[in-house]
């Protein structure tokens, strides 16, 4: 079924769009990787909150307390509907992604991790998926083992199969990759890492914009997604965990909120979600959070990705039109991402030149320098696309990279 939304409508409703950059060039937002642009719906619930509802929540008896509360528990509700999980006390508030994944390393790694364990991670992990294990590993001397990539930079599937061991603990990986836009077959990787009842993270920084995402239905153990990343506010990031799995875990963080009483001699803590949200959430956010996915949801994940999907066709289209431009990756499956170099050009210097034309592109490693190694190369320059980027936009990409190629020549 083709569905399909109105752009314009959509671009009415991100007031950044329509902004020139140097006096002069209408925006070209093609970072949408590192952050997505907020729809007015966003910012004006967080305002509207912030004039007419703020308390610090769940302590508080009076009024202004009890419906801050009410909209920051509405918010979970939000997101467990968006996540389809089974309970809205699977879903954890943290600052983003990066918290979320420290959060499993840290008390999973406490919880059921020894010397000689294993975490089986991939070579297109984002660094938020390597560096907290390594911090893990001041702690326990545990193995990570990274699923190797093939030349289209889609998972060696068959040498993943291989890798279990008795050690293996934990599987965590990206659901797409924030460079080469590979949609990982999650549910694969899920069904055999459980054949060898081993639990899996994912990753979802990449895949919560861009595709529906139903938990129950991938059975994954965790997942982590970013609220600034999905068209909602900087600071607040989700982690979902099957129930069985958050209970099993120790807290993360100390302090308020996530205490039932507290003496010096003895703590007892919370029940879930509330034992892992240590201190006064960002109840702001988690409101803005929830208008992120209500917008997206009002448009439709399905319809969205397939937008976004034809779009990234496109780019894929007219830039490989371009003499000398290498795109990184070839994978059958790929989200709203490009990650490319212009012969000779510094990915430095293209991105730089492109700005100068009105063009926002992200250059440089992508906080994944092994798979920078892996790819031959220091840094890409990376167009990322949204559900408000249209074809004009990446002819202008196109268009761009043209005359600073002829800067060049
Ligand atoms: N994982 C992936 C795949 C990402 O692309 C990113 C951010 O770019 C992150 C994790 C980290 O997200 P955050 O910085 O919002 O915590």
């Amino acid at each position: 079924m083709q569905m399909s939304y109105d752009i314009e409508a959509i671009r009415a409703d991100f007031p950044i769009l329509s902004r020139k950059i140097y006096d002069r060039y209408p925006l070209v937002y093609l970072d949408n990787a590192a952050t997505t642009q907020k729809p007015r719906q966003v910012v004006e619930a967080m305002v509207n909150e912030y004039y007419n509802a703020n308390a610090n929540v769940h302590r508080g008896v009076h009024f202004l307390s009890q419906r801050a509360t009410d909209l920051h528990e509405e918010s979970r509700e939000a997101v467990r509907r968006f996540l389809g999980a089974r309970s809205a006390s699977e879903i954890v508030f943290t600052r983003g992604t990066t918290e979320s994944i420290n959060l499993i390393a840290s008390c999973f790694g406490d919880e059921s991790m020894e010397d000689g364990d294993e975490v089986i991670l991939s070579e297109m992990e984002h660094h938020s998926n390597i560096v907290p294990w390594q911090l893990l590993q001041r702690r326990k001397d545990i193995r990570l083992r990274p699923i190797p990539i093939d030349e289209r930079g889609e998972l060696r599937m068959d040498v993943f199969e291989t890798m279990f061991t008795p050690k293996t603990k934990l599987v965590s990986v990206t659901h797409v990759s924030n460079v080469l836009g590979t949609l990982n077959p999650v549910a694969e990787i899920i069904r055999i890492a459980h054949s060898h009842g081993v639990p899996v993270l994912v990753d979802g920084a990449q895949s919560s914009p861009h595709l529906p995402v139903n938990v129950r239905e991938m059975d994954c153990d965790f997942f982590a997604l970013s609220g600034h990343k999905v068209y909602g506010p900087t600071g607040i990031g989700v982690l979902y965990g099957k129930e069985e799995w958050l209970d099993r875990l120790p807290p993360y963080m100390g302090g308020g909120e996530m205490i039932k009483s507290v003496s010096f001699e003895r703590t007892t803590f919370s029940d879930l979600p509330y034992k892992f949200e240590a201190g006064t959430p960002d109840y702001i956010a988690s409101t803005g959070l929830a208008a992120a996915l209500r917008y997206v949801s009002s448009i439709g994940m399905e319809a969205i990705r397939q937008y976004e999907q034809s779009l990234t066709q496109y780019a894929v289209e007219c830039l490989s039109e371009i003499k000398g431009l290498r795109i990184f990756g070839k994978p059958r499956e790929r989200e709203a991402v490009l990650s490319f170099q212009v012969g000779g050009i510094h990915h430095l210097d293209m991105g730089t030149l492109l700005d100068r034309l009105g063009i926002a592109v992200r250059t440089g490693h992508h906080c994944a320098e092994p798979l920078m190694r892996r790819l031959g190369v220091e840094g890409t320059c990376r167009a990322s696309f949204a559900l408000y980027n249209t074809r004009e936009e990446v002819d202008r990409l196109a268009d761009a990279i043209r005359r600073v190629q002829e800067m060049f020549a």
